[in-house]
């Protein structure tokens, strides 16, 4: 019985030590093929740590990578993308110090070839991964433009020549007008008509949100010795056909073009937007030398409104500096735009339409 039971552990052992042998030396021999290929012990030890078993294989069918190291310690490392890292690697032939590039471009399930603008255009703090063909299209008709300037001009739709799209009202106070987007002649929206100290003319209609926080503004303006007042605000799609022809008849065409909408295009058609002056009827025009104007650029964002047309922004929207023009877009919007000094139409492209 004794002899029975030595007989039995002695075979359990053998056992053991063959598994344990053969184990050993599968270990011997995959360590082997990784140092054939190149690596070092320390590198082995970081592919056991950071590659599946599955995706261990495909690095073994690969000669030696030079960025492995780098790629593997990387923060941006995700295991489960390795094999395609790998294909992107070998399909693009990337030398070690742009290996960051790799990990960034296919986290985010980027395939195109590399380059130096792909990789600028990826990095742009307003990119947007689906205009990715468009941003490239664009920079290959106009290589001397600025990559931020691409993103610019392409997030805000301007790569299509004249592409109308019908506004989405849906949007509410953050919807874009402009000389791309417009509006049908039957849109309403929620018009209240302005009390006298906040208009210089009676019978001025804004949309109710707007108009709050209008009034907050004007109060809040007129304690500090600020007499902001309205001289224009809504405008129907009738108004605005008066206004143009009116405009075209006593200007011309080309003054009319950089100032007026036509009917459908005008932001005052939305009734989020008001010409600006002070509690005198001094033409808005000439609201720029007004200490009203130095307090409304820098103070209108808290109350929800933002001066729409900037000396800087012509290019994007269309239409020359309005230093009188403001639009309700709500705090949040508003807040934004004011501090990072963009466009409604960058803001939009981004945020809303992205
Ligand atoms: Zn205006």
């Amino acid at each position: 019985m004794k002899k029975k039971i030595i007989i039995i552990l002695g075979i359990i052992l053998i056992l053991v030590f063959i598994l344990f042998s053969i184990q050993s030396i599968n270990r011997y021999l995959a360590f082997k093929k990784y140092k054939d290929i190149g690596y070092n012990r320390k590198q082995i030890e970081l592919i056991y740590q950071n590659i599946s078993i599955e995706d261990r294989k495909i690095l073994l069918e690969n000669k030696h990578l030079n960025c492995l190291d780098k790629m593997l310690l990387s923060d941006s490392y995700i295991k489960s993308n390795f094999v395609h890292y790998i294909d992107y690697i070998n399909n693009n032939s990337i030398e070690e110090e742009k290996i960051e590039d790799v990990l960034l471009l296919v986290n985010q399930g980027i395939i195109n070839p590399y380059s130096d603008s792909l990789i600028k255009i990826v990095k742009e703090p307003y990119f947007i991964k689906n205009r990715l063909e468009r941003y490239l299209n664009y920079l290959d008709s106009n290589s001397t433009k600025k990559i931020s300037k691409v993103i610019q001009l392409v997030n805000c739709n301007l790569d299509i020549e004249n592409n109308l799209r019908k506004t989405d009202v849906s949007k509410g106070p953050l919807m874009l007008v402009n000389s791309l987007y417009f509006l049908d002649k039957g849109y309403t929206t929620d018009l209240v008509i302005m009390e006298e100290g906040y208009s210089n003319y009676s019978d001025s209609k804004l949309n109710r949100e707007a108009y709050e926080h209008f009034k907050n503004l004007v109060n809040d303006a007129e304690i500090l010795g600020y007499h902001i007042r309205n001289n224009s605000s809504y405008r129907s799609y009738y108004q605005q056909e008066e206004l143009y022809n009116q405009y075209l008849r006593d200007y011309g065409i080309n003054y009319t073009k950089k100032y007026v909408s036509k009917p459908g295009y005008s932001e005052h058609q939305t009734g989020y937007s008001l010409d600006v002056g002070v509690d005198k009827r001094y033409a808005s025009s000439k609201f720029q030398d007004t200490k009203e104007f130095l307090w409304m650029k820098d103070n209108s964002y808290k109350y929800g409104f933002i001066l729409r047309y900037t000396q800087e922004g012509q290019e994007i929207f269309g239409y020359g500096y309005e230093p009188w023009h403001y639009r309700y877009v709500g705090v949040e919007a508003a807040t934004y735009i004011y501090e990072h000094n963009i466009t409604f139409e960058e803001y939009y492209g981004y945020f809303v339409e992205k």
